[in-house]
């Protein structure tokens, strides 16, 4: 579990670390490489802004890009446990007939699951075994004095020094600004989406998706319930989720117990979590005085389910690389994962950009179209990028020995 933590405690905790790091945001991506750090020997300062625990309780598929951190930190097992395989993808017609169904297990499980998971009991399984976290606590400056530290008024509050700042603030980052990584390049699709809880009294390996006229309704298993989405175009949303959800009822034919039950729960849920459906993507990762990480480095649109798994993938490969440097080969080091992991999101990113320009249209020929488009072409085709990318990933290590090998400074084993 995260364990509120005073910021001292954290700063005396690091003093002797050879290698200073504070990570802002204990999200999936900062959570990730704090435990990965903490393995690697160092004691990594982790703040969050939330005044508490109080994380949104939304469900994750994750791809397999994800399993290697989890073996790394000893928690695959668990992992797997607190989550479901999503081992079929139906998609539907816009009135709700299943055009086809793909076994996206099959199609991945040379490399790994997909995994249903809900967000709470990722992170419950990230932190199973302690996570010192500071909450109420943001920056609002990185410079080569030190950082400022700011409680939620943005009062000044403490300041110290760091090796490395991570800004891993989420897809709204204000660490991009602090960081001075400018003005981000977003993708604004005009739609967004409610999130809910169903029971799932139907296939529990079964995820789905009904890519309507106007409205996109996912329905994504978890351990022992299903996880809805229920989005629109932003101003057909200003009814309200029961008033929205029932509309999209009198639109579709072929209900069945499982859409149904997925719409009755977003009409129940009196303050369901909102989805903004926008993605962001920054042009450098490695900034001045500091680096970004996450969704604050490129934040995705959901339509390719990878966000979750390329944060974790990039936060494994920065944690890796990063057992290996100090202070002198740190820029290299933070240079050479920029130039390995950047590359692979941003192709993940586009393929989800892609994905979209399919998904974010409204009108029946639209939707007549896009479901011809969709009965030739496989999941394997649509996810072909990203099998790529999960089929090549990098070796953390051996780039991690190259950069320090280029930068004259052959690799010194660093005691954990
Ligand atoms: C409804 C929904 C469904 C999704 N489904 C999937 C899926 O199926 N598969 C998938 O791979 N991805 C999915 N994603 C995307 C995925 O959740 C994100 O890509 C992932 O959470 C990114 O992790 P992160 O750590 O970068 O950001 P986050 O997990 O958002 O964490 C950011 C953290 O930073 C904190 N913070 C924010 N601002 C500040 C600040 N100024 N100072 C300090 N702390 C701050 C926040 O409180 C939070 O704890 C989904 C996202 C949503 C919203």
């Amino acid at each position: 579990m995260l364990t509120d933590t005073s910021l001292a405690d954290q700063l005396a905790a690091q003093r002797d670390d050879r290698l200073r790091v504070l990570i802002v945001g204990a999200g999936i991506a900062g959570i990730t490489l704090a435990q990965l750090l903490r393995r690697a020997g160092l004691h990594p300062v982790l703040i969050d802004r939330m005044p508490a625990m109080e994380h949104p309780g939304y469900m994750l598929a994750l791809m397999p890009t994800v399993d290697q951190a989890f073996v790394d930190l000893g928690i695959h097992e668990q992992y797997h446990a607190a989550g479901t395989p999503m081992a079929r993808y139906s998609f539907r017609s816009h009135r709700g007939r299943v055009l086809r169904t793909d076994p996206l297990g099959e199609l991945l499980n040379v490399y790994g699951d997909y995994n249903g998971i809900s967000r709470g009991a990722l992170i419950e399984v990230l932190t199973a075994g302690g996570c010192p976290v500071t909450f109420g606590l943001s920056i609002d400056r990185s410079d080569a004095s030190g950082v400022r530290f700011v409680d939620r008024d943005g009062a000044g509050v403490a300041q110290a020094a760091f090796d490395l700042v991570v800004g891993a603030d989420g897809i709204r980052s204000r660490l991009r600004a602090v960081l001075g990584a400018g003005t981000p390049e977003v993708v604004e699709t005009g739609w967004s989406g409610w999130v809910a809880w169903a029971d799932d009294s139907g296939d529990p390996a079964l995820g789905e998706e009904l890519w309507g006229d106007g409205f996109f309704l996912g329905m994504y298993p978890v351990k022992d319930r299903l996880g809805v989405f229920l989005g629109g175009p932003d101003a057909d949303l200003e009814v309200g989720p029961a008033a929205f959800a029932a509309s999209v009822r009198a639109r579709v034919d072929e209900l069945g117990p499982r859409l149904s039950a997925s719409l009755d729960a977003v009409a129940a849920d009196p303050d369901p979590y909102l989805w903004r459906l926008d993605d962001a993507r920054v042009a450098s990762w490695v900034l001045p005085h500091g680096i970004l990480l996450g969704d604050a480095a490129a934040g995705f649109l959901p339509t390719a389910g990878i966000g979750a798994g390329m944060a974790i993938e990039s936060a494994w490969m920065l944690g890796r690389m990063l057992a290996r440097a100090d202070r002198a080969t740190l820029p290299a080091v933070l240079a050479a994962w920029e130039r390995v992991e950047r590359p692979r999101v941003e192709a993940a990113q586009s393929n989800s950009r892609m994905l979209a320009k399919l998904m974010f249209r409204r009108g029946r020929v639209v939707a007549w179209l896009r479901e011809t488009v969709m009965r030739m072409l496989s999941v394997r085709a649509a996810l072909g990028p990203i099998l790529r990318l999960v089929a090549t990933r990098p070796d953390p290590d051996a780039e991690a020995a190259a950069a320090l090998a280029a930068a004259g400074s052959p690799e010194k084993p660093h005691s954990a």
